[in-house]
């Protein structure tokens, strides 16, 4: 007969986060860029006690357990202080990114019942656009102070968030609920139909976070000071807004600055060790950074997804700035990181490039997350580094479905990413492609990943994407989009001739063009749907 254990059953929750860190590491400094320009900063204690003062408000305002708040802002103080107070209430923070098309915020507004929205008063015009449209919403609150709100012409009961606050106690007693409680909302991009609710539960995000903190992940200690550029309005800035207080990290905020200029003075001046963030915004920096001559003083590494990593950006990071790459991939129906990359011991052995192919794969599920691959008929391809299907994942922070979905997207327990991987027989997961991006042609698959980190790797280049075009002779060809570095003469002739050096014959793009930028969308991605709307008959 089983034995139960004798050990406590404390439910995993989002409030003991915060309270953990102002106990602990009361004296720990969140910084943070604040909208209107300057830096604040202040401790976990602070933070924690304008947490309950907002969970206090929100009570005041009728707002119970299971309602809805929103927000569309951008990673900062105020921000963070929702998440707790919010979550930590048993209400749900339903965070919004700002630059969905505003029909599709509405949408998501609406769908989620959002009783207050949060904003940053960047988003003022937006939501001036919006708010008519938004019944159930009965307050907008600016995450802002009395001096530096903006005007909202045309919508009623807009607040200001220090005022809200303000009249409000410190103390606050969490409520203690079911750890399986809904605590977090975030839509997927909708690049095909409505955008899909996946709503994380504390118990996944509580997982999540302590995962991010192990030394193979993200990894974070009271040592560490951490950057997540990553946004807070997307995928709870992959958890780290919750990790940094369960390790006693020091947590930078960047605000809306997000260029690469800025990103390397928070660096510097608040000796940040670890950041997060996409390929986009890494690309940038590195360009800022090479071109005056800068170096990191702290940033030892940065964890790195939402799209692949070329391994030349990676060598770039390791083999000039000494700062280690983690590349991890996730999405929003997996809470944040799912697999990460790796270097056992044996990798030293290998020389600087082949160890920069091994992080430039996706890596090994974490522990709580199981991945497979399987083929057209959802029969599990071997682990040989070869056979390529979709991509399937289960485990402790996976949705099971929708926000209010009526079927499950579940496939045997397992959940269908949509992206085309192999698995090799030490576990390690590399993604192809995903799934509408891989190029099909003569009946053979271009991975458009593979031709994009190939072009990255000239000097010249400053980001590349590739799309299948449709041909009449091989049903799809890749056509290549270069941006090329400043002050750059790259030519059509020159990147077909290095890229013929370093892929199959028949994956060299059938064309290049140059652009001044590539359409790059909310999350840092570059949006191919996009380019394929606007270059995708170049071939008939
Ligand atoms: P969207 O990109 O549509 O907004 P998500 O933000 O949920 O949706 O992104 C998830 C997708 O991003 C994954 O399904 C995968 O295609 C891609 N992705 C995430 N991390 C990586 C990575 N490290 N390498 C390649 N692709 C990645």
């Amino acid at each position: 007969m089983l034995q139960p254990g004798l050990m406590m059953d404390r439910p995993l929750l989002i409030s003991d986060v915060i309270e953990h860190a102002a106990a602990q590491f009361g004296d720990v400094q969140v910084v943070s860029r604040e909208t209107h320009g300057p830096l604040f900063r202040y401790s976990y204690a602070q933070c924690a006690a304008r947490a309950r003062k907002l969970a206090n408000a929100l009570k005041h305002m009728g707002l119970t357990a299971g309602s809805a708040v929103g927000s569309i802002a951008w990673n900062n103080h105020r921000h963070l202080e929702a998440y707790y107070a919010v979550s930590g209430s048993g209400m749900v923070i339903h965070t919004c990114n700002p630059r969905l098309h505003p029909q599709q915020l509405i949408y998501i507004i609406n769908h989620a019942e959002d009783s207050v929205m949060l904003f940053d008063s960047t988003f003022a015009p937006l939501v001036k656009g919006i708010a008519q449209h938004c019944p159930k919403v009965k307050a907008w609150v600016c995450l802002s102070d009395a001096a530096n709100m903006p005007t909202v012409e045309g919508v009623a009961n807009v607040l200001c968030y220090e005022d809200l606050i303000a009249p409000h106690s410190e103390q606050f007693d969490w409520p203690q609920f079911d750890e399986r409680t809904g605590a977090a909302l975030c839509y997927t991009s909708g690049t095909t139909g409505n955008p899909k609710g996946a709503l994380y539960s504390h118990r996944a995000i509580v997982l999540n976070a302590m995962a991010g903190c192990m030394p193979g992940v993200v990894s974070l200690s009271p040592k560490d000071t951490v950057l997540p550029v990553v946004p807070m309005f997307h995928i709870n800035a992959w958890c780290i807004p919750y990790a940094a207080p369960i390790a006693g990290a020091k947590l930078v905020l960047p605000g809306p600055r997000l260029d690469g200029a800025s990103l390397y003075e928070l660096m510097e001046t608040e000796r940040v060790t670890v950041s997060a963030g996409v390929p986009t915004i890494w690309l940038a920096l590195m360009q800022h950074v090479e071109q005056h001559g800068l170096r990191f003083s702290t940033m030892r590494r940065t964890a790195v997804g939402g799209s692949a990593m070329p391994a030349a950006l990676i060598a770039r990071f390791a083999d000039e700035y000494d700062v280690e790459v983690r590349h991890g991939w996730g999405m929003t129906e997996t809470t944040a990181v799912a697999t990460m990359s790796s270097l056992a011991p044996k990798h030293m052995e290998l020389s600087a490039a082949e160890r920069h192919a091994v992080i430039a794969k996706q890596g090994k599920s974490v522990f709580g997350v199981e991945i497979k691959v399987v083929d057209d008929n959802g029969a599990t391809l071997p682990r040989d580094g070869v056979s390529q299907g979709e991509l399937l994942v289960r485990g402790q922070w996976i949705v099971t479905g929708y926000y209010k979905g009526e079927t499950s997207p579940l496939v045997d327990g397992w959940f269908p990413t949509g992206d085309i991987a192999t698995i090799d027989a030490q576990g390690v997961m590399q993604i192809r492609d995903r799934a509408k991006d891989v190029i099909k042609t003569g009946g053979e698959w271009i991975s458009s990943i593979d031709l994009e980190s190939a072009a990255i790797a000239h000097p010249a280049v400053a980001m590349a994407a590739v799309i299948g075009v449709k041909h009449p002779k091989w049903d799809e060809r890749p056509l290549m989009f270069i941006v090329r570095k400043p002050g750059q003469a790259l030519e059509r002739e020159e990147i077909l001739a290095f890229l013929t050096e370093r892929v199959a014959k028949w994956w060299v793009p059938d064309d290049v063009i140059f652009l001044d930028a590539l359409p790059v969308g909310g999350t840092g991605k570059v949006q191919k749907g996009d380019l394929r709307k606007q270059y995708g008959g170049v071939f008939s």
